[in-house]
């Protein structure tokens, strides 16, 4: 079996300048007052067809820590209407909030994973991902013994799994405790939460793929079309940070699944995997499997020399 290429290459580079102490309600008031609301999307926008599908209620909405209760619902309510319109399914959107004293942590045991895919797969399903692109938070790289260099591996390998002088690497966020992507967002459409999730506000973000370009995991997904997901496969238990069916135009990423994990489910990925290479839990918890893993095991990260403190460990039996 093989893997699942995902990668979102682009025809088009970011278009945005940073300019210190962007805001993007500061550049609504200042768009809306040349442009109108249609005019300014799209010129900020790399997809003017995000434009189209931005609806005045959607572009007027504001920033995800600044909604009040009451707006959230009306958000949400929006939202679970315009999947019902556009996708025909009935879904329930929550706003799943970090556990306190929950910091999640992801390791994998490469002496275990044989590069099947189906945790590639499993994401696809559980996150509503455009079924046309086939994409998926997660890339399983066939790498040649020897290294950890994932830029030395395939991510397209076919045969059969696994080859004797391979290993197989899957690779999603990070979920980095210095987060690269984070920090060069310059509407602060994207940030960590207390739990250590990256997320990202998607009727935030505008486009701009910052954050794309700056992740060294090759973790972001940028939307360059409508989703197509058909109705009977829609996920219908979803979050808003997290599975609900992203716009066009936008950057999205792995969020481990916390419209599940912040419920006490394990990520779809994890129950997924048919090897059990995959361990994930709460490091704070002192009973924990990952902190026993991470207490007795010779764990490895990637990319360690960047110092971005990925929150994702890999090691070998
Ligand atoms: S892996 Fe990439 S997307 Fe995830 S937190 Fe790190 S830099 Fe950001
Ligand atoms: S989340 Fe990424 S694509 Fe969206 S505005 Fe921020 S940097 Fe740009």
């Amino acid at each position: 079996m093989t893997s699942t290429e995902t990668d979102s290459t682009s025809p088009s580079k970011p278009c945005l300048p940073i300019v210190e102490n962007f805001s993007r309600r500061a550049a609504v008031k200042a768009g809306f007052a040349t442009l109108g609301a249609g005019a300014f999307v799209a010129a900020i926008s790399p997809l003017r067809q995000a434009a189209k599908n931005t609806s005045a209620a959607e572009f007027m909405q504001t920033h995800y820590t600044e909604l009040s209760p009451e707006q959230k619902a009306d958000v949400i309510a929006r939202l679970e209407a315009e999947t019902k319109e556009k996708y025909g399914a009935d879904v329930t959107i929550g706003d799943d909030r970090p556990i306190p004293g929950t910091k999640f942590v992801y390791a994998i045991n490469l002496s275990v994973c044989n590069g099947n895919g189906k945790c590639v797969e499993a994401c696809h399903k559980e996150n509503n991902h455009d079924r046309d692109t086939n994409q998926s938070y997660i890339r399983v790289i066939e790498m040649p013994k020897g290294t950890m260099d994932m830029e030395q591996g395939s991510t397209t390998y076919t045969g059969v799994v696994p080859k004797d002088d391979k290993f197989y690497l899957p690779v999603q966020c990070q979920q980095c405790d210095e987060p690269p992507c984070v920090d060069v967002c310059p509407v602060k459409a994207t940030w960590k939460e207390e739990d250590g999730i990256v997320v990202v506000d998607y009727n935030w973000c505008i486009g701009c793929r910052y954050c794309e370009a700056a992740c060294p995991y090759h973790a972001r997904r940028f939307n360059w079309k409508k989703p197509e997901v058909p109705a009977a496969e829609v996920n219908p238990d979803q979050s808003y940070l997290s599975n609900r069916i992203r716009p066009v135009g936008v950057v999205e990423k792995c969020t481990y699944c916390l419209h599940r994990t912040r419920r006490g489910k394990l990520p779809a990925c994890l129950e997924a995997c048919p090897t059990g290479a995959r361990v994930f839990g709460n490091i704070l918890d002192k009973d924990s499997n990952i902190r026993w893993i991470l207490e007795n095991k010779r764990v490895y990260i990637l990319k360690e020399e960047l110092g971005t403190k990925p929150a994702f460990f890999y090691y070998f039996d």
